[in-house]
């Protein structure tokens, strides 16, 4: 995003009294289908519905939920308009979740019903809970002596561990240590009580009894402003700091202070799924865990959280960018961690920037939001530079650990052995800190052995059948992958254009190819490899994070995947096997995002009494990005890029939309992006660029062409995208996919 224009106008504010809807009256249910208008319903006799109202809806011959919208458009004529079914027992859609909807499907010129779509991720939430039977001791409790029941050891254990808040039988037979038949047998014999027990329970309350830690002075103060932002309304809050400076700790104080106000907490965080040690962090601090929500839940499990949230049961969130949509009953406060992050921005379905939209949330809710980063993104950055945002500023880290020194390795002067990827200085330091018995990192952006296979006698390049790209070779897994469909096949032993055999070779490095060389290299170091391969979820990053500290590696290969958030004490070197590989392409952000990157990996070098050191391999140590990240001068590195920036007139000094048109008939694909192309809107601020084959011109067999509006900061491009792509004449078969603020340039 440039600024999305934060909502500030009447209408977007959240409506305060939802009205009500008797018997015969005309209401818009809105669908969580891609649909962009409501449809109308009657109210059935018996019944009165209220604005927010989750129903259930005839279509055409199917049944469906939906949410009361509002009065209906009377445009259907009575003999033809359908009954609403029932109301469903959940807590009504808040008047603040349905403004946030309508804003989202406004800004991103998506359908409204797709991102309502989002807001009912489980539909299944709206049935009646299924109840589970759980069991209490009866009352008065039956003694030895008490007729018809004869008491044994086992019986009383079981007594004893029923002498509490409702269990089930199996929760019960295992506190007990009994088999599930003693429990049946006191429940026949009437000496346990059946009751109804909710799937899950909620977690319980953070405790806020429990002291945090003596904050420093600059801690202190930035975690009173937030405490302070708490209860005062809509506001912004940059916090940034190096990594280690304690800005998990410092808002965790506002998470405890929103509680203690009896209020929701939203945190968002990228990779949730792999976040064990901020889990950690937070039970240590608070004595429970938060409610999870993100793509390893299960489906039973977000059901219930979807409930907790709705009914104000689950008191903090931490989820990924899809949590904003959840129906907090009453939000007090979202945190977003590292809110410089890529991931936030979705580039599938409804495609929006959590980032971005969280802060429309706070401000539709009338609540502070935090964004926290060590490299705020330029976006950020602006609005702090325009007083839009407050910054709150932690300059070291705590306990006066160094930065760690970084070094780059200049690779035209120090070339690694043919075939090999170590440069003598990265191999030196890699041996010193093996000898010391310290750990180190090794950073390659890369997953799988080798980037792309090529053949030696005819030149012939292995590529995707479905998409414009290279199969990478997983040798462990002994298969060519695409990373852009999932397509694979095993490894042909012969050229599939020349037939030649033995020909093929790797070209490149991956990690796995990485990993072969340190293992030539150092054959008695224990080497782990960390790639979304082998670190998927929450018990395989644990697991991982727990070799590491106890020390039963000596050695980690990574991806960006252990870039961010771990914090390992022994860890005293990182290399940067390639620091180029996000600079080519001329995507927008290429240096801000290298840039970043290669900051947060630096910053897992060195903590506590350990020095840490960087070394950075790189072919354009001249290059601003590398000059920065050596001299550890941020400040000056984001001058020179907002300037760059702003002299071509990009986001955040102009605005840019997307627009990709893919199908698989090519025919119809380049019509259609014609036809986008002939009908742009210009004027004196607005440009558009394209039709263009995008760069992945084809993914999963569809053809792929894009289109860039380029726009004057103050242009409002949603009204012209709309008119836009209304007055174009295109094929029916193409999709037309809209992206505000875009991110990928594929
Ligand atoms: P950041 O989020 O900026 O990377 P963290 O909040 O994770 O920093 O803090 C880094 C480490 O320092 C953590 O282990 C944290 O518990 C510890 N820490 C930070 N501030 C304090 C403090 N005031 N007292 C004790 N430990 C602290
Ligand atoms: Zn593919």
């Amino acid at each position: 995003m440039t600024d999305v224009p934060t909502p500030t106008a009447e209408r977007d504010a959240p409506r305060r009294e939802p009205q009500s809807y008797a018997p015969g009256a005309c209401v818009a249910v809105r669908l969580p289908l891609p649909l962009t208008d409501a449809y109308d319903y009657r109210v059935p006799d018996g019944l009165t519905l209220a604005t927010g109202d989750f129903v259930r809806v005839p279509l055409g011959p199917r049944k469906t939920v939906g949410v009361v919208w509002g009065p209906g458009t009377g445009d259907v004529p009575d003999n033809r308009m359908k009954a609403v079914i029932q109301r469903l027992d959940a807590p009504p859609m808040t008047a603040e979740a349905m403004a946030f909807a309508d804003w989202v499907a406004d800004y991103t010129l998506h359908p409204p019903g797709a991102v309502l779509r989002m807001a009912l991720s489980v539909p299944e939430a709206l049935d009646p809970p299924k109840v589970q039977t759980a069991y209490r001791a009866a009352e008065p409790r039956p003694g030895t002596d008490k007729p018809g029941i004869r008491m044994t050891p086992a019986r009383e254990r079981v007594l004893a561990a029923a002498d509490g808040p409702p269990r089930q039988a199996a929760e019960l037979a295992r506190a007990a240590g009994v088999t599930p038949g003693v429990v049946a047998g006191l429940a026949k014999a009437g000496a346990l009580v059946a009751c109804d027990l909710p799937a899950f329970p909620p977690p319980p309350p953070p405790d806020l009894s429990r002291p945090g830690p003596d904050l420093s002075p600059e801690q202190a103060t930035a975690a009173d402003a937030l405490s302070a932002a708490v209860s005062d309304g809509f506001s912004v809050q940059v916090l940034e700091g190096v990594p280690g400076s304690g800005k998990t700790e410092v808002y965790l104080q506002a998470v405890a202070e929103t509680v203690k106000a009896g209020r929701q907490v939203l945190v968002l965080l990228p990779e949730i799924a792999l976040s064990a040690q901020w889990l950690e962090r937070f039970q240590a601090r608070f004595g429970t865990e938060p409610a999870l929500w993100h793509s390893e839940v299960t489906q039973a499990q977000r059901r219930e959280t979807w409930r907790h949230v709705a009914e104000g049961r689950a008191d903090v969130v931490v989820g990924a960018r899809s949590a904003l949509f959840l129906p907090f009953r009453d939000l007090g406060l979202i945190v977003v961690d590292e809110e410089h992050d890529g991931s936030f921005k979705q580039e599938e379905g409804v495609v929006y920037n959590a980032r971005d939209m969280a802060v429309v949330r706070a401000r539709l809710g009338r609540i502070p939001v935090v964004l926290v980063s060590a490299t705020p993104s330029l976006e950020t950055q602006a609005n702090v530079d325009r007083g839009r945002y407050a910054h709150l500023h932690l300059p070291a880290r705590h306990g006066g650990a160094d930065l760690p020194e970084v070094l780059l390795v200049d690779m035209t002067r120090n070339p690694p052995q043919r075939g090999q990827w170590l440069s003598p200085p990265l191999r030196e330091a890699v041996t010193r800190t093996l000898e010391r018995g310290e750990q180190a990192l090794l950073f390659l952006n890369r997953r799988g052995y080798a980037p792309l296979t090529l053949c030696r006698t005819c030149g012939h390049r292995l590529q995707c059948p479905q998409c414009t790209a290279w199969l990478v070779e997983h040798r462990l897994l002994q298969r060519l992958q695409c990373h852009h469909c999932g397509h694979q096949m095993a490894p042909p032993h012969t050229c599939p254009a020349c037939g030649a055999e033995d020909s093929l070779v790797p070209c490149g490095p991956g990690v796995e190819r990485l990993a072969e060389e340190i293992q030539a290299l150092y054959p008695d170091a224990r080497v782990a490899l960390a790639t979304s391969d082998n670190l998927y979820n929450q018990r395989t990053a644990r697991e991982f994070v727990r070799r590491i500290e106890r020390h039963e590696v000596d050695l980690i290969i990574g991806t960006q995947i252990v870039a961010k958030g771990y914090h390992f004490p022994l860890l005293t070197l990182v290399g940067v096997i390639d620091a180029d590989l996000g600079l080519s392409g001329g995507d927008l952000r290429a240096a801000e995002r290298t840039y970043q990157l290669l900051y947060q990996v630096a910053g897992r070098a060195g903590r506590a009494e350990h020095p840490g050191r960087v070394l950075v391999q790189t072919y354009m140590p001249e290059h601003p990005v590398m000059a920065a990240i050596q001299a550890g001068n941020r400040e000056e590195f984001i001058r020179a890029e907002a300037k760059s920036r702003e002299e071509a007139h990009m986001p955040p000094y102009g605005r840019l939309v997307g627009v990709v048109v893919s199908g698989t008939d090519e025919a119809a694909v380049d019509a259609g992006a014609r036809a986008l192309g002939r009908t742009a809107p210009r004027g004196p601020d607005v440009q558009v660029l394209g039709p263009a084959p995008a760069p992945l011109a084809m993914i999963r067999g569809r053809h792929r062409r894009r289109l860039l509006l380029k726009a004057g900061r103050a242009t409002a491009v949603q009204p012209l995208v709309r008119a836009w792509i209304k007055r174009a004449q295109i094929p029916r078969k193409v999709r037309v996919l809209i992206d505000v603020d875009p991110y990928s340039f594929m």
